[in-house]
């Protein structure tokens, strides 16, 4: 502590000194002047002494003033001053209390003749006073620091809030972006000017541009349009991925120059997962002093506004995904519907037309298969690339599925417009492609239909541009047609019979018919087709080359096929545990359920286990056409399937294309000779020779053959001759409910069959 004597008689400073010297470090005058001048030589912020002990007769002030006057000076009011009086005056009461030392200031006294422990008491006691105060004064500081930064706190918090809340509002980026500023400048607890920007970085990031601006001028905001990377503080705090301070700029940032306004600058990257997006720019005032506190702020608001831009971005991802095929780029089905929608409102308001093309690639497929699906993958995108080089940039071309592509044509009323622009896309297609070093010649069958010509709204459009571009496929390759009023009723009649076809699956209308295969060589029933047979009520039997296309095409076929394989199966095992010879039930398959290979191996093993026939009397029956496409592919399904223990029989030899180096990879264990090779035998030359080389081929094979459609004993009389193995056909019997095949399970144990 420390503390200022001020009395003219020496003896009285030389006497206070020596009883005060171990409260506090001890100063002493010998006039109010000189006390003045000492208390004001300090800083305006610091306080000289902590006690002043005045003498109330001073010659040169009185003692009321000199404490008047420390009482209104900031340095020095807070100090306590005790009077020094002598003790007569003290004695005399109406003279000490004149000096008025009291009422102006001073807080106690002491008298002369000293009273040396009363001294020490009292200055002992004011000092602790003191020192308390202090404390108390120092706490109070500590108190408002803290609850300014509390209050700093709280306030950067709500604006941090605040910019969240931005992130979730329905505005465009530019919108997001100013109000994030906005809120920014408004934090009142810092000293930033209500004036910044913030910049992003371009796609190659070679440079910023300004996204958003408060309270910039134009010519401000040209001078910022772009700034190259590294370039400038915003370019250079981009660069260093750092924030960057500085305290005394012009607008141009570069050194004061004369007439240009001086101010500070934050510039603070906007880092997202460690690369940078941009720079937040703020100003300030000049020779601002950067504090912790606002580093940390806008370093936490850039962070916000980095997960701004990259919420932004995934959204903008997701927005693609959604609406675009990841492998060509165009629309996907999704944005094509949205486009036909909105081409065929624009019609109706315009009362123009909207042109829809579909386009089927022909055999693509088989390139996929044999070529592999890179090689697939690239023809699409050349494919699609190829169509679209063939419109104008407001056409919309759109991948719907695997090898479909769509077209939207506006405006565009004159039919020979639309048929030019048909055959430029065909030609287009029908450039051989190079595929993985080799030239692939592909094809596209194309269907056209026009609104509001052809239908009245997109689901009617689409419908129609496939029925056309169904026709086109089935005329040959490379063709477009125009929809027409007959493939309408047509694609109405296919839909009807689709729709009774599901009713017919619910109402249980199918049942199987069983055609017996008989041996040539002991005339006895060695095995049976399982035919599938559909009566219609009202209508009698459809035949199944009716029905069983349309299943196909649906995907009907899988659940109505794995119904047939399970009640032949069922059948077979009911016969053979029932004491009837066992032989083997034919199933026949259909090229969907062929290709779905897992599937159907999925179904056959679980079919056998449900119904616990045993493997050998499961025979499965697969044309040419569907093994020729893929080979490789056919042989592991088939592979598998005998590796179950089934059988496989090549059904309608002789329709198809059957390649000899293919079938010879087959494993199969019987040839079935078409019907059409057996009506004309033995009359027709041709047939007899087909016949014959085919069945030596097949023995040669160690397959065995059986000849369909035998109607006649003439026929089977050629057949038993030329080493046929089995025949089936009317000759013997026609397909049959159960019942009556079972008779017929029943004769042939009892009788062979007459002719053989
Ligand atoms: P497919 O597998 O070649 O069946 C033999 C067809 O020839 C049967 O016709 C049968 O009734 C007929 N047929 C048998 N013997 C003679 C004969 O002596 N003369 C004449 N003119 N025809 C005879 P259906 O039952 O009408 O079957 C036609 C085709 O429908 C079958 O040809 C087969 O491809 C398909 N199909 C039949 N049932 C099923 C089935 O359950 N599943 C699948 N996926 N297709 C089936
Ligand atoms: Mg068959
Ligand atoms: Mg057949």
């Amino acid at each position: 502590m420390t503390i200022l004597i001020v009395d003219e008689r020496s003896w009285v400073r030389e006497e206070l000194r020596i009883v005060l010297q171990d409260l506090g470090a001890v100063a002493d005058c010998d006039s109010g002047a000189r006390c003045l001048q000492i208390c004001q030589a300090v800083e305006p912020t610091v306080i000289p002494y902590d006690l002043i002990l005045m003498s109330a007769t001073l010659p040169d002030h009185a003692a009321c003033d000199l404490c008047r006057i420390l009482a209104q000076d900031s340095r020095t009011a807070s100090i306590s001053v005790l009077l020094i009086v002598d003790e007569r005056v003290r004695k005399d009461e109406s003279a000490f209390f004149s000096c008025d030392g009291f009422s102006c200031g001073a807080v106690d006294y002491i008298t002369v003749p000293f009273s040396y422990p009363l001294v020490k008491a009292r200055v002992k006691t004011h000092l602790s006073l003191r020192a308390a105060l202090q404390r108390l004064q120092e706490h109070n500081t500590q108190l408002q620091l803290q609850k300014s930064h509390l209050q700093m706190a709280c306030e950067t918090q709500a604006a941090l809030n605040k910019l969240l809340e931005t992130m979730l509002e329905p505005l465009s980026l530019q919108e997001q972006l100013q109000q994030v500023l906005k809120v920014i400048v408004s934090v009142s607890c810092f000293d930033l000017q209500p004036k910044g920007a913030i910049f992003l970085s371009d796609a190659e990031g070679g440079e910023l541009y300004l996204a958003a601006a408060q309270g910039l001028t134009s010519t401000d905001g040209q001078l910022c349009a772009r700034i190259p990377v590294g370039y400038c503080l915003c370019g250079r705090a981009y660069a260093s991925k750092e924030l960057l301070f500085a305290e005394g700029v012009d607008d141009r940032h570069a050194p004061l120059s004369p007439g240009q306004e001086p101010h500070g600058h934050y510039c603070v990257p906007i880092m997202d997962r460690g690369r940078c997006a941009g720079v937040m720019m703020l100003f300030l005032p000049a020779q601002h002093r950067s504090r912790a506190e606002e580093r940390v702020f806008l370093t936490a608001a850039a962070h916000t506004v980095a997960g701004l831009l990259s919420r932004r971005s995934l959204e903008e991802q997701l927005d693609v995904q959604a609406k675009f095929d990841p492998l060509t780029r165009l629309p996907n089905r999704h944005l094509f519907q949205d486009r036909l929608h909105q081409a065929i409102t624009l019609a109706i308001r315009n009362r123009g037309d909207v042109v829809l093309m579909l386009i089927d690639l022909d055999r693509f497929k088989l390139v996929n298969d044999t070529l592999g699906h890179d090689a697939g993958d690239q023809m699409l995108q050349e494919a699609g690339q190829r169509i679209s080089s063939c419109l104008r940039t407001s056409d919309t071309v759109a991948r719907l599925s695997g090898d479909e592509f769509a077209v939207i044509l506006q405006q565009l009323t004159s039919p020979f417009y639309v048929e030019l622009v048909a055959r430029k896309i065909l030609e287009q297609l029908a450039t051989p492609f190079r595929l993985a070093g080799e030239e692939i010649s592909l094809s596209g069958s194309m269907g056209i239909t026009t609104f509001p010509h052809d239908a009245a709204d997109a689901e009617g459009l689409l419908k129609n541009a496939d029925s056309a571009m169904l026709q086109s496929k089935k005329e040959g390759r490379s063709l477009f047609r125009f929809f027409t009023q007959q493939m309408q009723d047509q694609a109405l009649l296919r839909m009807q019979r689709e729709k009774e076809l599901r009713l017919a699956m619910d109402r249980e209308e199918f049942s199987i018919h069983y055609q017996p295969k008989v041996s040539c060589q002991t005339g006895r029933i060695i095995g049976m087709e399982a035919l599938v047979r559909w009566f219609k009520p009202g209508q009698g039997m459809v035949s199944p080359g009716d029905f069983i296309p349309l299943a196909e095409e649906t995907g009907l076929i899988v659940p109505l096929g794995a119904w047939i394989l399970r009640s032949a199966c069922r059948q077979n095992k009911t016969w053979i545990d029932g004491g009837y010879a066992p032989v083997r039930v034919a199933v026949n398959l259909s090229a969907r359920q062929f290709q779905q290979s897992d599937a159907l191996i999925d179904m056959v093993a679980s079919v056998l286990a449900e119904t616990g026939l045993a493997p050998e009397w499961l025979e499965l029956e697969i044309t040419e056409s569907m093994v020729m496409d893929n080979v490789d592919q056919a042989v592991a399904t088939m592979q598998q399937l005998q590796a179950m223990g089934v059988h496989i029989s090549l059904d309608d030899f002789g329709t198809g294309y059957s390649s000899l180096g293919a079938l010879k990879r087959f494993p199969l264990h019987a040839l079935k000779i078409d019907r059409s090779f057996v009506r004309d035998l033995p009359l027709d030359a041709e047939d007899v020779a087909i016949v014959t080389a085919t069945i030596s081929m097949a023995h040669k094979m160690n397959l065995a053959v059986v000849a369909e459609g035998v109607e006649s004993e003439e026929q089977l009389l050629f057949l038993r001759d030329n080493e046929c193995d089995e025949i089936q056909g009317y000759y013997y019997s026609r397909p049959v409910p159960v019942e009556q095949f079972t008779q017929l399970l029943i004769n042939s144990r009892q009788s062979r069959f007459s002719a053989c």
